[in-house]
């Protein structure tokens, strides 16, 4: 077996180390990849505050025909398309850093290559997770490390931000702008892959507030949180969707497919993703959905499909749609579930909305297993905590 590192210290770090995973793929085979974990960053003595960024580190193991030289090569290559610079400051801050840990057996200790990496020794993090692996050494080093936080790549979690006064669970607790920009940073940093924003509630008997009104919510965040990860909104009118796509917004929730054909060709020209939901029971008509935005120049991978939990469906038919989820990957898009602290949980539950966490975490666990793409919850950090702890007790 092969273990490949992999790490990232600058900018939208899960998503640098879920392209490199994808792009291994044309010479090294993944079995197995662990959990990330966020590390302090390991500087050079005289190295500038400026680059004390944490880094996230992550390990896979797999195998490839290539030799341990070709290999470095070719990881060489992925770190250059990803915006790596053929030439850097040794120690510097990158956005994606590419390691030969182990080769089989094989020891090299040459110019261009160590095997095994000579830092495996001095890194707790990378022994950790080898370990858990069931690869490497079960030391005190091993013992003793615990990341700062921890992190799992699949599936995406999409965290929900409502800058709304009504909203069916949290309404009014992210209403004003700066206690949004917080929640923005918390679901964030908890590793949410999108961060969806709602100025509009649309619980069941909610009173519709103009397009202005959503886009005089978001404004004052939005501003407050450029740069931050990938942004998304939840919306059904077209003057938000180009508000959204104006502040580079790359994820567009459509909730009720009312957009305008020229709304979704200028998502699909700006490259965004757009969600497209069942209201009701036909999964059929989604088939026809998928058709129509492929006309209108959307990719595949770009529409996602939500089975509409709440929206048109008595709860039993709540609970059969998320039976069902498998029909709808079927279809061959990314499917996400948006079933967080919804009312069918009353079927089984007597709870309120927002004490619904744990039935909202349990519907997760089943979607993840069927191989779900998204899941769009209130609670990022429970989920990762949840999937984190799983994954490193399934090797
Ligand atoms: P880092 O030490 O943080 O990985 P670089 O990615 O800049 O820093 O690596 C510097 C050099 O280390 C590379 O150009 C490569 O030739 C060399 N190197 C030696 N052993 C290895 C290894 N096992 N995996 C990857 N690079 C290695
Ligand atoms: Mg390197």
């Amino acid at each position: 077996m092969i273990y490949l590192s992999l790490g990232s210290n600058i900018g939208d770090r899960l998503a640098y180390l879920r392209q490199a995973v994808a792009e291994l793929v044309d010479f090294f085979t993944v079995c197995k990849s662990s959990v990330v974990f966020e590390t302090k960053a390991v500087l050079p003595i005289d190295a500038p505050a400026s680059w004390d960024h944490s880094y996230y580190n992550m390990v896979v193991a797999g195998e490839s025909l290539c030799s341990p030289e070709a290999l470095l090569y070719r990881l060489q290559e992925v770190e250059c398309r990803i915006g790596r610079p053929k030439e850097h400051i040794l120690g510097s801050p990158r956005v994606i850093d590419l390691d030969i840990l182990l080769y089989h057996n094989v020891k090299i200790d040459s110019d261009a290559l160590t095997i095994p990496h000579k830092e495996l020794k001095n890194r707790s993090f990378f022994q950790s997770l080898l370990a858990m692996m069931g690869a490497g050494p079960d030391n005190a080093m091993v013992e003793t490390y615990t990341p700062l936080r921890s992190f799992v790549l699949e599936p995406k979690i999409v965290g929900i931000v409502n800058v709304t006064p009504d909203s069916f669970s949290d309404g009014g607790c992210f209403f004003a702008p700066e206690s949004a920009v917080k929640q923005v940073q918390d679901v964030y940093t908890a590793g949410a892959t999108i961060v969806e924003f709602g100025a509009q509630s649309t619980h069941p008997g909610y009173t519709e507030i103009p397009p202005q009104e959503e886009i005089a919510r978001l404004a004052p965040v939005v501003e407050m949180c450029q740069g931050i990860g990938c942004l998304g909104i939840d919306t059904y009118f077209d003057e938000v969707v180009d508000y959204a796509l104006k502040n580079s917004f790359l994820w567009i929730n459509d909730i009720k497919a009312r957009l305008q054909k020229q709304t979704i060709k200028k998502i699909a020209d700006h490259g965004a993703k757009l969600v497209t939901m069942l209201y009701g029971m036909d999964i059929k008509w989604l088939e026809g959905r998928i058709q129509y935005l492929i006309n209108l120049g959307l990719c595949r991978e770009n529409i996602i499909l939500d089975p509409g939990v709440g929206f048109g469906k008595t709860k039993q038919e709540n609970i059969a749609i998320i039976q069902k989820l498998s029909q709808l990957q079927e279809l061959g898009c990314p499917v996400m579930l948006a079933h967080a602290r919804k009312s069918f949980m009353a079927r089984f539950s007597s709870h309120s909305a927002a004490e619904r966490d744990i039935e909202t975490l349990a519907v997760s666990q089943f979607a993840a297993c069927l191989g779900i793409d998204y899941l769009r919850v209130h609670n990022v950090q429970e989920h990762m905590r949840f999937f984190v702890a799983g994954h490193c007790v399934a090797f």
